[in-house]
C-alpha cells in the first residue's frame, strides 16, 4: 500500500483492497462474496440502468486511540436502507446481512482505516441495485447488494469552516409524497443542475424549500438543516427529506446537554431569528452556516464569521464518540473485532 497523506485525502474514490458482494436471486439471498475487482458485470437492461431501482447508505468507521476501529449506528443505515427498498420496491437487505457486510468489508480493509488523530476515517459506501433485464416497467427479481470503502480526509482540513447556503424556488429536489425520504439515486440526479448553479455562485449547497408551498424549510442538497435559539436545537419536520441519522443522534446529543429538542416546520422567515445554522450529514457532522442568500427575495441571512457554541460543542460531543474518546452511552457504536 502507498504511503497515504490521511489529513489531505479528500473525499473522492479511491480503490481499497477489496469489497464484499451479495445476490438476491431465486427469492433468497446468497452468501458474501469478498471482490478484488472494482467493476460488476452488469445485463444492459438492468432495472437499475433504466428505471432507477438503486439505493445506497453512508457511514464510516473510525480508529480509536484504543487501536479498536468503530462503525457509528449502522443498524440505522441498515434499516434505512430497508424504507428506501420498500419505497421503490426492491428486495430488502436483512439487517444482520447488512451489518455482517459491514464488518466484513472493514475486516478485509484494515489497512486502510486512518490513524486517531488524522481526523480521518473509512467511509463505508452500501448499494443496492435492481440487476435483471426488465424493458418493461416492473421491478426485478434480482438485486446485487455491494458494500465497498475508501478513506476519506477530515471534511474541514484547516478546521470547522462555516459554508455558505442558498436557496431558489424554481428546483425541488423531491416531491411532496415523492422519493425524497428514501436514500435513492435518483434524488440526486433530480438535484445535480441546482447543485450546479449554487457551486458557480460559491455557495456549499442549495437549502431547499417545501415543495408545495415553498413556505418551509426542507433540507440542504445532502444534508439536514438544524438551528439552534433561546436552547432549542430546532429542525425540520417534512415528508420529503431524508432522516438523517447525525442529525438523530444531535437531537439525542442536544437533549443531554440540556438543550430543548423541536422537529416541526419550520417558516422560511424563521432564518431571521436563528443564533446558530448548520447542515448535519455522515460527511461532516456539522457544516456551520455562516450565510444564507435567498435569491428570489435578494435577501441575506447572516450568523457569524466563527461556528457558534452550541455546535461547537455538539460536533465535538458526536465525534468524541466516534473515536472512542468519549463514553457511548447511548450503544451507538460496534467494535469491529
Ligand atoms: C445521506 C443524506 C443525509 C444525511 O444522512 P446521514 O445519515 O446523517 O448521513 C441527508 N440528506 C440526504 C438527502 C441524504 O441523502
Amino acid at each position: 500500500m502507498e504511503n497515504i497523506d490521511w489529513k489531505n485525502i479528500g473525499f473522492g474514490y479511491r480503490k481499497t483492497n477489496f469489497n464484499i458482494r451479495c445476490w438476491f436471486k431465486d427469492g433468497q439471498w446468497g452468501p458474501l462474496e469478498v471482490s478484488d475487482s472494482e467493476h460488476i458485470n452488469l445485463h444492459m437492461a438492468a432495472t437499475c440502468l433504466h428505471y432507477g431501482q438503486e439505493a445506497f447508505e453512508g457511514l464510516k468507521a473510525f480508529m480509536g486511540e484504543d487501536g479498536k476501529v468503530r462503525v457509528f449506528r449502522m443498524e440505522e443505515n441498515a434499516r434505512r436502507m430497508q424504507s428506501s427498498s420498500e419505497g421503490i420496491l426492491m428486495e430488502k437487505v436483512p439487517v444482520d446481512l447488512f451489518c455482517d457486510a459491514v464488518r466484513l468489508a472493514v475486516k478485509e480493509n484494515m489497512e486502510f482505516v486512518p490513524p486517531h488523530g488524522s481526523g480521518a476515517s473509512l467511509y463505508i459506501r452500501p448499494l443496492l441495485i435492481g440487476t435483471a433485464p426488465e424493458i418493461g416497467v416492473r421491478p426485478s427479481p434480482e438485486y446485487l447488494f455491494i458494500i465497498f470503502v475508501m478513506p476519506v480526509g477530515p471534511y474541514f482540513p484547516e478546521g470547522f469552516k462555516p459554508t455558505e447556503l442558498v436557496i431558489y424556488r424554481q428546483f425541488d429536489r423531491a416531491a411532496p409524497l415523492g422519493t425524497g425520504k428514501y436514500k435513492v439515486g435518483g434524488n440526486y440526479a433530480a438535484s445535480l443542475v441546482a447543485g450546479k448553479k449554487a457551486k458557480e455562485g460559491h455557495y456549499s449547497a442549495v437549502l431547499y424549500l417545501d415543495a408545495r408551498e415553498k413556505k418551509y424549510i426542507d433540507e440542504c442538497g445532502p444534508a439536514n438543516f438544524f438551528a439552534i435559539k433561546d436552547n432549542t436545537y430546532i429542525t425540520p419536520k417534512s415528508e420529503s427529506i431524508l432522516p438523517s441519522i447525525t442529525n438523530m443522534s444531535l437531537m439525542q446529543l442536544a437533549e443531554d446537554l440540556g438543550l430543548k429538542v423541536e422537529r416541526r416546520r419550520v417558516p422560511v422567515e424563521e432564518l431571521e431569528t436563528f443564533e446558530e445554522v448548520g447542515a448535519c450529514g455522515t460527511a461532516a457532522v456539522i457544516s456551520p452556516v455562516k450565510r444564507i442568500y435567498d435569491e428570489d427575495q435578494d435577501k441575506e441571512y447572516l450568523y457569524g464569521f466563527d461556528p457558534g457554541p452550541w455546535s461547537t460543542k455538539l460536533y465535538h460531543k458526536l465525534q468524541d464518540i466516534q473515536y472512542g474518546d468519549e463514553e457511548d452511552v447511548h450503544g451507538w457504536v460496534t467494535i469491529i473485532e
